[in-house]
């Protein structure tokens, strides 16, 4: 795991205090108070938490989880350079790839079936060279698929 930075300033000059408690020195001189926040989910820790142990913050573990910036390395892997956590676009649980067979994956909880690069529902490409080469002047423009972070369905879940 990377040395944790602070959500706000992301330095790293930060205390951990207890569980997932760590409070940013640099933040709370500037604001004048002590900042807090979750090393998890990297959200403000609530002030008004009764323990230190978890923020108590809804969707704690699925926000960190798709926070965190663990790359899929695998070169056999057709998911190389994704995120190694993804949210399903249909029901929002966790899953990652196995890194066999193609990048589209369906999703156990919901069976959705999504592309694990692009996220979109359907997605032809999956790195189909033949296709190119039938690739007719007049069709539309193929959507190329292209590896997108995870950004986007945190503010899509409001995370
Ligand atoms: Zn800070
Ligand atoms: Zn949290
Ligand atoms: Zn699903
Ligand atoms: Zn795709």
């Amino acid at each position: 795991m990377n040395a944790p930075k602070c959500p706000i300033c992301h330095q790293s000059d930060i205390g951990i205090l207890d569980g997932q408690c760590a409070v940013c020195r640099s933040c709370s001189k500037s604001k004048r108070c002590v900042f807090q926040f979750c090393l998890e989910c990297q959200r403000e820790w609530p002030r008004d938490a009764s323990t230190t142990e978890s923020c108590m913050l809804p969707n704690c573990a699925l926000r960190a989880a798709l926070l965190r910036d663990t790359i899929i390395s695998d070169p056999e892997s057709s998911v190389r350079g994704c995120p190694y956590f993804r949210a399903c676009p249909g029901c929002h649980a966790l899953i990652t790839h196995n890194g066999e067979g193609c990048p589209n994956i369906i999703c156990p909880n919901c069976n959705q079936e999504f592309c694990f690069r692009c996220l979109r529902p359907e997605c032809y490409d999956n790195e189909d060279d033949e296709y190119y080469d039938d690739y007719d002047q007049d069709d539309p423009e193929p959507e190329l698929c292209v590896i997108v972070d995870n950004t986007e369905i945190l503010q899509h879940l409001g995370l």
